[in-house]
């Protein structure tokens, strides 16, 4: 390990201003392999100190596959004619809450495309109702960009938490992923937006998209620095056969598993799943990705019968599991690795 690169690891880890130089310096250095072991080492060193060996699990209830948006890497994208759309009753989503309630569930995920069906009106509706059922439970919204006024009224309908991953902070790699109507700028409004409002807010970003270079890479856990969020989904880019991005190579494990280490030491509280697209390219991916820095996972509450069809990305997993068997395997998973999944809320203190 270059020693210049071990004196910025250990600058991360105390706090300690890194440059952008200094984060493209240690991105490139990918293919050390000390340097990434002392990178996850104190990564999970510090994820120990503020959570324990305590794994907070988040219930993702995905509600529609109608997106009126055209993301160039998504497999719901409106474009895509092939894909299955579905949207889940009002009924349907607060079954899979009573499902996950009793499974020890006590953060429900409602994560969807941009579906015009859910006004303000409908989710307002379906939120409060959550909201009153489950008066102990963190309610999460991940439903894409929407006005501030409809962030308010749903924070006040009983809404706690947002994701709205960021997706890359440079704008002209923005631009080479999303069609000319979506941009940088906005996503950003959005996020500051919520974050005023007193949501917890997680933003994220896609590790081994197309275009990337490291330099985007630093500017992500730039933009993550500022931002200040209480949560941060990064996962790596997996290509889905019916978008124009179907023949670019899927973003790799270690990187995303250095940048899991190098965001955990930059933000020691923030709240880190070990997503299901980590899982998705290696078989023991999220348990990697706990081991180097990650306290979350995100199991499935879908109705089984649309799993299949809220296809992000080619084989994504958990698409034929129930949910009870799910959290099953997961808790399993985490007790491999010495890891517990424990129940409580997990709020960002
Ligand atoms: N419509 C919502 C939810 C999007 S799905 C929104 O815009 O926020 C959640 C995340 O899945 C996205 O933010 C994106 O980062 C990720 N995603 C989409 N397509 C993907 C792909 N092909 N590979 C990996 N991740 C993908």
């Amino acid at each position: 390990m270059l020693t210049r690169c071990a004196e910025i690891v250990g600058r991360l880890g105390q706090n300690g201003e890194v440059s952008r130089e200094e984060l493209v310096l240690l991105l490139e250095n990918i293919g050390d392999d000390a340097l990434l072991e002392e990178l996850r080492k104190n990564a999970q060193q510090t994820a120990q100190a503020v959570f324990g060996n305590k794994i907070y699990i988040r219930g993702l209830i995905e509600i529609s596959s109608v997106c009126k948006n055209d993301c160039y890497y998504c497999g719901i994208r409106r474009s895509n004619k092939n894909a299955v759309r579905y949207r889940l009753s009002r009924e349907q989503i607060l079954a899979c809450c009573e499902n996950g309630y009793a499974l020890g569930f006590r953060t429900f995920v409602l994560q969807g495309g941009e579906d015009g069906y859910f006004t303000d009106e409908v989710l307002c509706g379906i939120v409060s109702e959550i909201r009153f059922r489950y008066p102990d439970c963190a309610i999460t919204l991940s439903l894409g960009e929407r006005s501030r006024e409809s962030y308010r009224r749903l924070l006040e309908a009983g809404a706690n938490r947002y994701l709205l991953r960021h997706e890359t902070a440079d704008e002209r790699h923005y631009a080479r992923l999303h069609p000319p109507e979506l941009t940088l700028e906005h996503r950003k409004e959005c996020l500051y937006a919520l974050r005023e409002l007193g949501y917890q807010t997680g933003a994220g970003f896609m590790v081994g998209s197309p275009y990337q270079t490291v330099g985007n890479l630093a500017d992500d856990l730039l933009f993550i620095r500022e931002l200040q969020p209480q949560m941060c989904g990064i996962g790596p880019f997996i290509p889905h056969h019916d978008t124009p991005f179907r023949d670019f190579a899927a973003g790799s494990l270690r990187m995303t598993l250095m940048l899991l280490s190098i965001i955990r030491l930059m933000n020691p509280r923030i709240l880190l799943p070990a997503t299901t697209a980590l899982g998705t390219i290696a078989p023991k991916g999220r348990e990697l990705g706990v081991l180097h820095g990650a306290n979350v996972v995100m199991p499935n509450l879908s109705p089984m019968e649309h799993r299949k069809d809220y296809s992000l990305y080619d084989n994504k997993l958990c698409t034929g599991d129930e949910a009870a068997e799910c959290i099953r395997c997961l808790s399993g998973r985490m007790k491999t690795i010495g890891y517990e999944i424990v129940t409580d809320r997990g709020d960002y203190k």
